[in-house]
C-alpha cells in the first residue's frame, strides 16, 4: 500500500484544514484528536510522509518520539492524569483509520472510562480549551 498525500493529516500539515495545534517543531506536529476517546487525546505526527510505522524512514522515528515524550509529559500535567496510554496502529487490521503515521496520547486516571475510537466529534470550543491547557503546560 502506498502513501496518499490527499490523506487528512497531510491536509493538516499543509495547512488546508485546521486543527487545536499543541506543539511543533522541524519534524512534527501534536494537535488534538477531534474524536476524543478521553478529555486531552492528542496526536503527534511526524512531518516526513509515511503510512504508519511500517514504512516510515527511521530517521523520522527519533525525532517522533521525543515529540511524543514531550507532548505526553504536558498532557500528563495538564489533566492530572495518573496516567499516559500511548496508542499507534497500522494498516485497517490493527484499527488504522487515517493513513499518515501517527501517536494518540491519553491522559488516564482510576474510573476515567475510554470512549470509542473515532467515535463522537468533540465541540470545538473544548478542544481548543485542552490544547491551550496543554500548550500551557509545555512552556511552564
Ligand atoms: P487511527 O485509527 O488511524 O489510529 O486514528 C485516527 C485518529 O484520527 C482517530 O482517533 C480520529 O478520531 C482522528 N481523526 C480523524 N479525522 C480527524 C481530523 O480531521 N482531525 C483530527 N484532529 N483528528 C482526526
Amino acid at each position: 500500500m502506498s502513501y496518499d498525500p490527499d490523506n487528512i493529516f497531510a491536509k493538516i500539515l499543509r495547512g488546508e484544514i485546521p486543527c487545536h495545534k499543541v506543539y511543533e517543531d522541524d519534524a512534527t506536529l501534536a494537535f488534538m484528536d477531534v474524536m476524543p476517546q478521553v478529555d486531552g487525546h492528542t496526536l503527534v505526527i511526524p512531518k516526513a510522509p509515511s503510512r504508519n510505522l511500517l514504512d516510515a524512514d527511521p530517521a523520522a522515528l527519533g525525532p517522533l518520539m521525543v515529540s511524543v515524550q514531550k507532548v505526553a509529559n504536558a498532557v500528563r500535567k495538564a489533566f492530572a492524569a495518573e496516567g499516559i496510554l500511548i496508542k499507534q496502529f497500522n494498516e485497517p487490521a490493527a484499527g488504522q483509520t487515517v493513513f499518515h503515521l501517527h501517536v494518540h496520547i491519553l491522559p488516564r486516571s482510576a474510573g476515567s472510562e475510554l470512549r470509542p475510537h473515532s467515535g463522537k466529534m468533540a465541540d470545538h470550543a473544548l478542544l481548543a480549551r485542552h490544547a491551550e491547557m496543554i500548550r500551557s503546560a509545555l512552556t511552564a
